[in-house]
């Protein structure tokens, strides 16, 4: 974060006449944000005014900031809490986002129609726990992501529809909550008849796409990625298709990009294929040290630096095309900006404070035991149960948000409570999990400075505030809230995908 450097000294501050807001050096000015979310960007001078009481009826700043309740002066603050509230509506919501893994069978194994695959395999009985557990959620709407651990939930397909109908049937019937299901699939088991029946029934299927081919097949030896010429083949007949039942609002296919070393040194290439195969929304998902073997990561892995000064470059390079009229979002900023431009809940539990796991969030074994999220999953696969929350057979919801791990998680990602957090203008924006705290520096709340997570969403924020700082109607703010109203920006689940 930029030091604070403004000469100020206490007796310079009207602190009487400040409501509570945050502030950071940013776009060539002063950012203030407060808990709602409201934020102003000011000049130097203006944040002096500020500071000093000066902006008062008046002055050019007086009504926007005095509506927003960066001044105190006719602060309505029944209003302030109003969208404070609304703001953290999150928390009161329930979970949300159902990470189901149905199997664990690897590449070589064949879609059998629902065998036990030697209990590799979700079973139809534990699949009707997972959807009964899921439906008394509190939360109106649900999202079921459903995977496999080696990247190919449709070996076990038929547990698959199985779930994905019960689901639909039970919720129809008796519980009148709105579903979304979503399919990660390597596509090493996908038939036309799958495909057919994905689209029947708007499961989304979501692939790995790591640029043309000759990026993309190198990139298959660290990844579980099909053939590039596979993967082309399967976005092509789910567009088609989607083109012939002629449901111009559904989003049939997206893809996400495994942003290995390769990856960034040609970034532009995976972005120009995205646009090329004529995909809505492009995700670089940076790997994680910790998730990598030394080995490995020394031919593949990147500092922090290394991502975030390539991840600009993409971000303007996809706004670049935007303004040449290319219809495709980057989905980690769209999700930022719908966070900044809008109130709404954007359902992105990656982003949220405190984190969305266990009470956003829940993800279940093939056996039925449930984790606060996937990441928490593989870690018991990795022989640390550390996370295990209960199973579908016996735990009750209420017993899941009370569980301490839950709470602990909780606490430890209140971003209010956090040592630099607490003080940071990106508050209102930002989320880290926990978890993933775990397993990169092996405690819950971990340090900032350590935590990449705090660099890769500090960096985003900067970069749409120096857009917005061109004022409303700059064609990049324009842009951004184009973004903000895509149906191809996916939210209401997982920001961060398994690095598969
Ligand atoms: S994690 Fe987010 S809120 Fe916390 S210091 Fe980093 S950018 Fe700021």
């Amino acid at each position: 974060m930029e030091p604070h450097s403004l000469s100020l000294t206490p007796i310079d501050i009207a602190a009487d006449s400040l409501g509570f807001f945050r502030w950071g050096h940013v776009a060539g000015g002063v950012l203030v944000s407060n808990d709602a979310g409201d934020w102003a960007l000011l000049s130097e001078d203006e944040f002096a005014d500020v500071l000093a009481g000066r902006v008062v009826e008046g002055h050019p700043r007086f009504a926007d900031l005095q509506r927003k309740g960066i001044i105190r002066d006719g602060l309505d603050l029944d209003a302030l809490t109003a969208r404070i509230a609304q703001r953290n509506r999150h928390m009161r919501r329930g979970p949300h986002v159902h990470v189901v893994t149905l199997t664990r069978r690897g590449p070589a194994a064949s879609a059998n129609g629902g065998g036990d695959g030697g209990g590799a395999d979700m079973s139809t009985e534990t699949a009707e726990g997972v959807v009964e557990f899921a439906l008394q959620s509190t939360s109106p709407a649900l999202t079921f992501e459903l995977q496999g651990e080696q990247g190919e939930p449709l070996h076990n397909v038929a547990v698959l529809r199985h779930l994905v109908e019960t689901a639909q049937t039970r919720c129809k019937h008796t519980v009148g909550k709105s579903l979304t299901f979503r399919v990660l699939t390597n596509l090493t088991a996908m038939t036309e008849a799958h495909a057919e029946w994905l689209l029947a029934n708007d499961v989304e299927v979501v692939v790995r796409l790591d640029g043309p081919a000759a990026i993309h097949d190198a990139n298959r030896a660290w990844t579980q990625a099909a053939a590039h010429a596979d993967v082309v083949r399967w976005i092509e007949l789910f567009q088609r298709r989607q083109a012939e039942l002629a449901r111009p609002t559904a989003v049939p296919i997206s893809a996400v990009v495994t942003a290995t070393r390769r990856v960034l040194d040609d970034w532009q290439a995976v972005v120009d294929e995205y646009v090329a195969r004529g995909l809505r929304s492009i995700y670089f998902q940076p790997l994680h040290a910790a998730r990598v073997d030394p080995a490995t990561w020394a031919t593949i892995g990147y500092t922090p630096a290394e991502y975030l000064d390539r991840y600009r470059r993409i971000l303007e390079y996809v706004v670049e095309q935007n303004r040449r009229g290319v219809d495709l979002i980057e989905r980690t900023a769209a999700v930022v900006a719908t966070k900044i431009l809008t109130a709404a809940d954007t359902g992105a539990v990656d982003l949220q404070s405190p984190n969305g796991g266990g009470s956003g969030q829940i993800a279940y074994g093939v056996d039925g035991r449930i984790f606060p999220d996937d990441d928490a999953l593989r870690v018991d696969a990795d022989g640390d149960p550390i996370f295990l929350l209960g199973d579908v057979r016996s735990l009750s919801p209420s017993e899941l948000v009370r569980h301490p791990t839950v709470r602990a998680i909780a606490s430890a990602s209140l971003l209010d409570a956090q040592p630099m957090c607490a003080d940071c203008w990106n508050k209102p924006f930002c989320g880290y999990s926990p978890v993933r705290n775990f397993i990169t520096q092996g405690d819950l709340v971990g340090q900032r400075p350590h935590c990449f997570e705090c660099k890769h969403h500090m960096g985003v924020s900067s970069q749409l505030f120096e857009w917005l700082a061109g004022g409303d109607d700059s064609e990049s703010a324009q842009i951004l809230r184009r973004w903000v109203q895509s149906p191809a920006r996916l939210v209401d689940g997982r920001l961060s995908l398994p690095p598969r």
